[in-house]
């Protein structure tokens, strides 16, 4: 059962995250995104959207994905909008 990549529309393995073109163009956005997360361990996706360039929804996939961890939102506390 083939599957289609959600960016070009091409046929790939329904258990890979995109085509191979577009895994690679992937592979480059993550390694941007491992490399702030190693650095600064508890920023949450905004922060490393705005630091990588990357957006947000690409970052939070990565996330779901289980492909990177990051701590979620920590500055909840004290926050209220009530
Ligand atoms: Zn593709």
């Amino acid at each position: 059962m083939m599957d289609t990549c959600f960016k070009c529309g091409s046929k790939m393995n329904p258990n890979e995250y995109s085509c191979h073109v577009c895994g690679q163009n992937e592979m480059e956005d993550y390694r941007m995104i491992r490399n702030y997360v190693r650095s600064y361990p508890n920023s949450n996706a905004m922060q490393i959207a705005n630091a990588t360039g990357i957006s947000v929804s690409k970052i939070l996939r990565y996330i779901k994905n289980g492909s990177l961890t990051v701590v979620d939102n920590q500055s909840r506390r004290g926050r209220r909008f009530d």
